[in-house]
Order: structure tokens, then sequence, then C-alpha cells
């Protein structure tokens, strides 16, 4: 049996891959998600590798990330059917020793390539391995309904978008303190749209591409789940508040600060 297969990091990429599907937050080729692999899982595994494949041009370059490996979704594979064919549908790509090309060693064995998005997965782990220490892993993007419906009426500033998110549910402001960061509807898989999206996270864990769905970082897979369920369950009241003709009350900004004061979490008040 597969090591890759068996691995634990691997399997729990795989889950994800399937609730979030499940969920309806990736129809077709929709969605795609990263994960850095730890030096311990590569190692348990790394006989399976193969080292021959090209290196590939990322686009750009992450210094910090050089001679990492990451599991990452193919290039136009869908969720729906990663768990019943993963060999075809993700792979692990190594990065070269200067972060700027990479090549497959495991995976795609019907052919294929790394999400079109991985150059934003890659400048968003490479922001975020800086900032904190390397804990976070992975980059995951998703289409939940409820969050894309209101970039359609929310002001398009973090600010805005953020306070009427974190309105909504106490839960919000502690899951995440520092807000969400929202960009104009940008040219996806562009590299335009990977440096903003990065800039966004050297402040946010978790930023709206509006007209289009959500990106989230963090520690591990229950964590980065954790913060899109929250935010894209805070947008489904708030469509519905607003279906209902609006809010009647909300609270205070002090209110939400007290919430999170309560849990010693650093909010970020430039958003209230
Ligand atoms: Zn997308």
């Amino acid at each position: 049996m597969s090591k890759v297969l068996n691995a634990k990091f691997f399997n729990e990429f795989i889950d994800m891959v399937d609730l979030c599907c499940s969920l309806g937050w990736n129809e077709r080729n929709g969605g795609n998600m990263s994960y850095r692999i730890a030096t311990e899982d590569i190692e348990a595994i790394k006989d399976e590798f193969t080292f021959e494949k090209p290196w590939t041009s990322i686009g750009v370059t992450v210094a910090n990330l050089a001679n990492e490996y990451f599991l990452v979704t193919g290039s136009g594979k869908y969720f729906r059917y990663t768990k019943a064919e993963p060999e075809k549908s993700v792979c692990i790509a190594q990065l070269d020793e200067k972060g700027e090309n990479y090549r497959i060693v495991w995976g795609l064995v019907e052919g294929g390539r790394p999400t079109s998005e991985f150059p934003t997965h890659l400048l968003n782990h490479s922001v975020k391995f800086d900032i904190t220490g390397g804990k976070h892993r992975l980059v995951m993007h998703v289409h939940p309904v409820n969050t894309i419906a209101l970039t359609f009426v929310l002001p398009q500033n973090d600010k805005d978008f953020t306070r009427e998110i974190w309105d909504m549910m106490p839960e919000c402001a502690v899951v995440f303190p520092r807000g969400i960061g929202i960009l104009p509807l940008m040219l996806t898989g562009s590299i335009d749209i990977a440096k903003a999206t990065a800039e966004k996270f050297k402040e946010y864990d978790v930023v709206v591409w509006s007209m289009h769905g959500i990106f989230s970082s963090g520690e591990n897979f229950r964590d980065v789940f954790g913060i899109i369920e929250t935010v894209e369950k805070a947008a489904e009241i708030l469509v519905k508040v607003i279906s209902m003709g609006g809010k009647k009350v909300r609270p205070t900004a002090q209110e939400i600060i007290d919430v999170c004061e309560e849990y010693n979490l650093d909010i970020n008040k430039s958003l209230l």
C-alpha cells in the first residue's frame, strides 16, 4: 500500500476537499487547496517520489519556501472526484533551491499541473511563513454561495465588509479578530491577483475575492475550515437579514471589543 495514500496529512487533505465539495463550495473544478508538508512527513514518503519531471517556473519568487514540498490540487480537477481518484487529482510539488520553479514529484498520474492559482497560494504561504514563523501550512480557496452573494451588495472595502460580518455573531470577531480583506474582481490565475492577495494576507487570515470566492490560511485543516465555515455562516445570516428588510439592531463597537477582550484576542479596532 502506498505510503503517500496512507499518510495522515494526505488523508486529512483529501477528506477536506471532499467535505468542502459536499457543502456546495466547489462546483465542477472550482476551488483549490495547498498544504506545505512537514519535513518528517516528507522523510516518511520520499522513496515513492520521482525526480524526473522538468522544472516549471512559478511566475513569482518565494525564496523563503525554497526546497519545500506542497500537496496541491490539480488544475481543472474536480473536488467531487478527488477522494475516488487522488493520484489523478492532486500532486506533490517540490520547489527548487531559489523558490522560483517547481516540479511534480508525485501524483497527477494522467498528466496535468497544479492549480492555476498556485502562484497565489505560494505567495500567501510565503507571507504567512514569515509572519507565523512557519506555523501556517494550509491555504484553501473555495466558492461559498452566501459570501459571494454579499460581495454584490456590500461596500467593497475591508472595514465595511468585516463589520457587516462581525455583526452577525459574537463568534465571528473571536474566530477572525484581525478581520477580512476584500479584493475587487480581478483576473483569476494572474500574477496581479496573486500579489494583491498576498498583500492582504500580511494583515488578514481570510481574504474575499469579490464576485468569486474566499481564501484562508492557517496552521491546519481544522483551523482553516473553521474560519471559512464561520464567515459563510455569518454571511448566510446576513443574506437572510437583508432579505427580511435589513438590520433593525446591531452590536456596538464596544460590545464586539468586549467579547474579544474576554478571550484576550487582538481585535483589529481600525475596522470598527
Ligand atoms: Zn475560484
